[in-house]
């Protein structure tokens, strides 16, 4: 485990928000870290930077222990729930084709593409596209079905020189160690002009508020916790500008929402997936925004440099 410095101001200055729950001396667990993990209720420390309102887990992994947990993440729950994924990436690449031009033969970019679900519906609808995904288990999972998905990070050789039209993350920041190096290394990935989808959970969401300690997203495998604003001071501090930031939510299964039900409450989650067996309602997709998922578009500029990143020298330590 490391301290870390906040990774939007560079300060050293917070105080604890949510003390750690769980048990955390044996490294990352991987199980934690699988996209549908119910681990609901473990947490490394969480703190709020003080000079800027950032939260983040601190201490934490190194960053190498993580991307190791990453890569050897298999999550057979995720493809499951793929006809949920499908409706709602189906949607939020309607919305990124509101903010640029639509996808014949424009490039696209989706890191932290996972099996590639998204990657398959922007193919669909004319885009060029291709995911990166550490895992290599997903990666082979949509490679199978012919997906150009390719195994590593921004940092992946086969990425070098390329540019793209448009870059997606959907529900990859809060997981990335340096989600400043990343909107850089974006920045960089992009055309003039290009545009940037970056969606995660709201802690300053009235939902998140409320909960407290018990909303369902202080999970182990989440490291930053944004708010709209300090997801907004991130990528305007990578140069880009910002088109839209609000609330958008997701399509999910009955069948799936009865396992997170069961996370927070055993004896509702075990009543509810009892009704829901008993109708045969388990693949019927409900639409969810309890307003605690955010998206934000932003754009490279048309006349910005690509000098930005280059002169950034990151503290990680
Ligand atoms: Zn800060």
């Amino acid at each position: 485990m490391k301290t870390v410095r906040c990774n939007l101001c560079d300060e050293d200055d917070w105080k604890i928000r949510f003390p750690a729950n769980g048990n955390h001396t044996l490294g990352p667990d991987v199980d934690a870290y699988r996209c549908t993990s119910s681990e609901y209720g473990s947490h490394l420390q969480i703190v709020e930077c003080q000079q800027c309102g950032h939260i983040y887990a601190n201490p934490r992994y190194d960053a190498c222990e993580l991307l190791e947990a990453y890569s050897t993440v298999e999550d057979e729950t995720y493809i499951i729930e793929q006809a949920g994924r499908k409706k709602t990436f189906a949607k939020h690449l309607k919305s990124v084709e509101k903010f640029t031009q639509s996808g014949r033969n424009r490039e696209l970019l989706d890191v932290g593409a996972y099996i590639g679900v998204f990657v398959e519906v922007a193919l669909a609808n004319g885009w060029q596209a291709m995911g990166i995904e550490p895992s290599q288990w997903a990666v082979n999972y949509a490679q199978q079905k012919g997906l150009p998905v390719l195994q590593g990070t921004l940092d992946a050789p086969e990425l070098h020189g390329r540019h793209f039209d448009v870059i997606t993350m959907w529900d990859v920041i809060e997981h990335v160690d340096d989600p400043s190096a990343e909107l850089d290394k974006s920045f960089k990935f992009l055309r003039p002009g290009g545009l940037i989808a970056v969606h995660t959970m709201d802690i300053d969401s009235p939902i998140a508020r409320v909960m407290g300690q018990r909303w369902p997203w202080l999970m182990d495998m989440h490291i930053h916790y944004f708010s709209r604003e300090t997801l907004i001071r991130f990528m305007k501090k990578s140069g880009f500008e910002i088109l839209w930031a609000g609330s958008q939510g997701r399509y999910l299964s009955l069948g799936y929402l009865v396992t997170r039900v069961n996370g927070m409450s055993k004896p509702l989650g075990s009543l509810v997936n009892k009704l829901v067996n008993f109708m045969d309602l388990g693949e019927v997709l409900v639409p969810v925004n309890l307003g605690d998922l955010i998206t934000v578009y932003a754009r490279r500029p048309k006349q910005a440099p690509d000098t930005k990143s280059s002169g950034t020298v990151r503290r990680s330590d």
